[in-house]
């Protein structure tokens, strides 16, 4: 077999052995500190920013190279290789390789994970014997050997993908011990109760983990044992009643699976290898990569580790930590460990873990270390570090690294203050900070003075910030139906683990009653972006009857609650929300400032009103790309003045026509002018109003205003409601004469005759100011005028009046020529020009394929984003999204929505057409987006690529698109210089 090789400065030959102990546990504090301090010294010398990337050779058995190696210094692996190596075994590889002191093992990569699956759940040939070669270079590196009865090599089996991901196999710890191997270890340690828990440990973590015993029965089992003995923690039980709960547990094992427990530490091995592999198709993995857009084929990685143990004793211990505040992103070590302890009892809420600064006391060196080796590594990584660690009599061995997880509030905090130090570039920060994260940084809080009278019934750990209001729910797949109805939901357990995840995804936040800030609930919940109050021990809750109780008060299924991730704190009823300060948070507008730098789409919104304009243009807005005037229709009083115009339009142009054409009118068809005329008016002022704001609101800035767009029975009542009225007073004999009835059969009647079979595809947009051209001319004098106003004002308008739904070039120019006139008109009157663009939607496929010729008429082109797909795919978006589309997604058949994120093949394409074709036709033509998709981070990449103008999204989008377009810009320069 091989042994480990030297990766570093091409240096190859087999490393001394010797004993592991001798060489790395037991190194000189001083030469640690030399190293972490990165003095010159043998080991040290090797920069780690300049870890080699091309791994040493390796011998194997199996066709592949499936193994990487790390121990006394060296690492076959590097940060590079996440990809085969898993993060968890490029970080373990990374450290070694710093001469960090980190336990030596092997990564099995994600490829044999890959090949295990593509060969129908068998180890790849020759892999075994590999293995065997790996281990048996680990019992050389530390002196032990596996199976030995003597000096025995325990291992922990850890899974690690690419990405870290709940709902992988849990690690297991001690594996190798048997009856033989334990006494071993009890005499090595002279340490009778050490071994003995280290021993049930194993077995109940291997009988849950890899033979799929309940978990619960090993619980059960402990509880007993505690009882029995009067015993308050499981550290007080003594080495007797351990020894009888390992008689317990073998029992348990072998009742429940029907087999003895295995005591082969080879065997032993294999199925744990296997289980970590067969973890990656597990449910809960399965469910996480689908909520988290992670490829199914990127497989797991194993690594075996040599066991340290941090539980022999009260100068060991374990624990997780940041190297930064991860909720706040405040420069403090942030974390918890718990002394004689194994890894997993920190998180697992069993015994209260103390905050990390008490380590500075009880543990002093190691602490001092332990914060040394944070600040290295984090340098090193230029990021925010979580380290898992454990101490075994007084030595530190760093046995995680990996990015930290962060709250949004942390995320910008801390880009901003790597930049400060020197860390990071200002084009660094800008990726380290997610498109969700300013969305959650804009996201509501709670109502302070709502607060203050509310209803409080306990509070626990801030574990994840943000305000969430919803029902209670007590069981995960509960939540995830009851949010799937559209209900919004908290999802409250006693601890979450990864089998709640889709629970926790579809909730508007979590509570539960155990478990600190490094529990499960809380890591999940800041990386999904869920306000979560975790450990909330006051907190009794009961599944059996589906209800939480503090003292007297409490809530079951269904009640409304309120939690302050921010706070900890925990409310009875539905508290009101206020909006979250953009003003107050310099940070992220540092951030923000740092984005408008580097990219190259403009971001512009989509605003309808003067204060929606304003607080888009406080957010960074520059331009309206889309203000619909028909919003303005549907306020207050105004609706009754559009219904009468809409009640009389059709009569009332006819009318027009027949007087144009020399004709002469009936006293019904002058009436039907009058008042067409009239409301058309008192629209006209009303509109002309809006506008003059809006202009006031954007001075200086583009403002896009379309015209007309929806069908005009929108503006209508309900056909079927006024139906139903008319029969109903027809049934109660209400007389024929009756002016409620003859106004409702009036109403009734007009709805009728403007009743189509496709609404979406009938007369709407372009073809409404064409059958009706008043409503062309009205808009376009309220435009004008007001445009006009504000220029008398000292104002500077930029008005681009957009015309939706063209699809045939005539239209566009039938409707130029009436606008214009109309203009014309205007300006002359008023004695007084003002510029203004005339432009359209590219919303309709038939626009998009001739784009070329509508840019003869058209100065400028919007894509409407969200009809372009609903006629490129053929769906009507509501029946779609409230019918299959969801199921679609689901099941794959969609790999997303595809009004939620662009599609690129299919729509994208049409997209990329009408861009070509416009700027073949008129070059330098301005194109932009004002579809929803314009707040979509993603959609957003694909327009900076195609090399649109500006998008256009909703106001509190505005900062997430600053953000987004200035990565999209970054992502591009990379793919370029590729
Ligand atoms: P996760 O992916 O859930 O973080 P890990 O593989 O990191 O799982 O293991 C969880 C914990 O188990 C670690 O934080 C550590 O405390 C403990 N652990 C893992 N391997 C070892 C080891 N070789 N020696 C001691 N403790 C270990
Ligand atoms: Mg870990
Ligand atoms: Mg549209």
């Amino acid at each position: 077999m091989g042994s480990i090789r030297i990766v570093a400065g091409g240096l190859s030959g087999p490393v001394p052995s010797g004993s592991f102990r001798a060489r790395e546990y037991n190194r000189e504090p001083n030469d640690t500190a030399d190293l972490i301090a990165g003095y010159p010294s043998p080991r040290s010398s090797r920069n780690m920013t300049q870890t080699p990337t091309m791994p040493s050779e390796r011998a194997h058995k199996a066709a592949k190279r499936y193994i990487y190696a790390w121990g006394g210094g060296h690492a076959e692996g590097s940060a590079q290789m996440r990809d085969l190596l898993g993060g968890k075994g490029a970080g373990l590889a990374e450290m070694t390789s710093a001469g960090l002191p980190v336990p030596p093992g092997f990564t099995i990569t994600t490829e044999a994970c890959n090949d295990y699956f593509a060969a129908g759940e068998k180890l790849p040939d020759g892999l075994w014997d590999d293995v065997l070669g790996a281990v048996a270079e680990v019992e050389k590196e530390t002196g032990k050997g596996f199976g030995n009865a003597d000096n025995p090599l325990l291992v922990s089996v850890r899974s690690g993908a690419k990405f870290s991901m709940p709902g992988m196999m849990d690690t297991v710890l001690n594996l190798g011990l048997n009856e033989s191997t334990l006494n071993g270890l009890i005499k090595l340690t002279g340490n009778e109760r050490f071994g003995w828990d280290a021993y049930r440990r194993f077995i109940q973590m291997f009988g849950r983990i890899v033979m799929d015993v309940d978990g619960q029965k090993f619980e059960h089992a402990i509880d007993a044992a505690k009882e029995a003995r009067g015993a308050k923690q499981d550290t007080d039980l003594d080495a007797d009643a351990l020894r009888e709960l390992v008689g317990t547990f073998l029992r348990v094992v072998r009742e429940s699976t029907g087999r003895e427990f295995p005591t082969d530490p080879l065997e032993q091995l294999d199925l744990a290898i296997k289980a970590v592999f067969a973890s990656w198709f597990g449910k809960r993995a399965h469910d996480y990569r689908e909520y988290n857009h992670i490829a199914h084929d990127l497989g797991t990685a194993v690594n075996v580790v040599t066991m340290v143990f941090g539980n022999m004793g009260d100068d060991s211990g374990t624990g997780v930590a940041f190297t930064r505040d991860p909720n706040t992103g405040e420069k403090v070590l942030f974390g918890e460990y718990l002394t004689n302890a194994q890894g997993e009892d920190v998180v697992a809420g069993i015994r209260t873990p103390q905050p990390i600064s008490h380590m500075a006391q009880e543990l002093p060196q190691a602490y001092a270390e332990f914060e040394r080796i944070g600040q290295r590594l984090e340098k090193h990584y230029k990021d925010v570090q979580d380290l898992e660690f454990t101490i075994e009599r007084g030595r530190l061995y760093m046995l995680q690294t990996r990015s930290a997880k962060r709250t949004a509030v942390a995320a910008v905090q801390i880009a901003a203050d790597l930049v400060a130090e020197g860390i990071i570039t200002e084009r660094e920060a800008l990726t380290r900070i997610e498109p969700a994260h300013v969305d959650q940084l804009l996201r509501d809080q709670f109502d302070p003075s709502a607060k203050t009278s509310a209803k409080k019934i306990t509070a626990g750990l801030n574990a994840s910030p943000g305000a969430a209001v919803g029902k209670a729910v007590f069981d995960a797949d509960r939540a995830a139906e009851m949010a799937g109805k559209g209900e919004k939901v908290i999802l409250v357990r006693i601890e979450t683990s990864p089998d709640d995840f889709h629970g926790m995804a579809a909730a508007q936040g979590v509570l539960t009653a155990r478990g600190g800030a490094t529990s499960h609930a809380a890591v999940v919940a800041r990386q999904i972006g869920k306000p979560c109050v975790a450990g909330c021990a006051a907190l009794i809750i009961d599944y059996a009857t589906k209800s939480a109780r503090v003292d007297g008060l409490g809530f079951s299924e269904g009640e409304w609650i309120s939690l302050d991730g921010t706070t900890g704190e925990v409310f009875v009823g539905a508290l009101p929300t206020t909006a979250a300060r953009f003003e107050d948070q310099a940070e992220l507008q540092q951030v923000l400032k740092w984005a408008d730098k580097v990219r190259r789409l403009q971001v512009w919104t989509n605003a309808d009103k003067p204060e929606e304009a304003a607080q888009a243009r406080s957010y960074g807005a520059q331009g309206i790309g889309l203000c619909r005037t028909e919003h303005m229709f549907r306020e207050g009083e105004r609706l009754d003045i559009v219904r009468d115009a809409i009640l009389v339009a059709f009569q009332a142009t006819r009318a027009k026509e027949k007087t144009a054409a020399g004709g002469s009118l009936s006293p019904e068809d002058a009436d039907a002018v009058t008042k067409f005329d009239e409301t058309m008016g008192k629209l006209e002022k009303l509109q002309e109003g809006d506008f003059y704001g809006i202009f006031e609101a954007m001075d200086g800035l583009p403002v896009v205003i379309r015209l007309i767009d929806p069908p005009l029975h929108e503006f209508l009542p309900n056909y079927a409601e006024v139906l139903v009225e008319v029969t109903r007073m027809e049934a109660q004999g209400v007389a024929a004469t009756d002016p409620k009835l003859v106004s409702a059969r009036e109403t009734l009647r007009a709805v009728e005759a403007l009743r189509e079979q496709n609404p979406m595809l009938g007369l709407r947009g372009i073809r409404l100011g064409l059958m009706i051209p008043d409503l062309i001319k009205m808009q376009t004098r309220a435009i004008l005028n007001a445009a006009i106003r504000r220029v008398k004002a000292g104002g500077h308008p930029h008005a681009e009046i957009m015309i939706p739904l063209v699809g045939h070039v005539n239209e566009l120019a039938e409707t130029r020529k009436i606008l214009d006139a109309e203009a014309k008109a205007v300006q002359e009157a008023a004695g007084q020009t003002v510029d203004f663009m005339f432009g359209t939607m590219i919303e309709v496929p038939r626009g998009a394929l001739t784009a070329d010729a509508i840019a003869e008429h058209a100065e400028f082109f919007s894509f409407g984003t969200n009809d372009l797909t609903q006629m490129t795919f053929g769906y009507s978006r509501d029946d779609a999204e409230g019918g299959f589309l969801l199921s679609y997604v689901e099941r794959g058949i969609l790999p997303a929505n595809p009004f939620q994120t662009l599609d690129r093949v299919g729509v994208g394409q049409l997209v990329r057409t009408a861009v070509e074709k416009g700027r073949a036709a008129r070059p330098g033509i301005k194109i932009g987006i004002c579809g929803e998709h314009g707040g979509d981070p993603a959609s957003i990449a694909f327009f900076d690529e195609v090399g649109l103008d500006y998008v256009s999204c909703s106001p509190f989008r505005v900062p997430v698109a600053r953000l987004a377009a200035a990565q999209a810009a970054i992502a591009g320069a990379a793919e370029r210089d590729k």
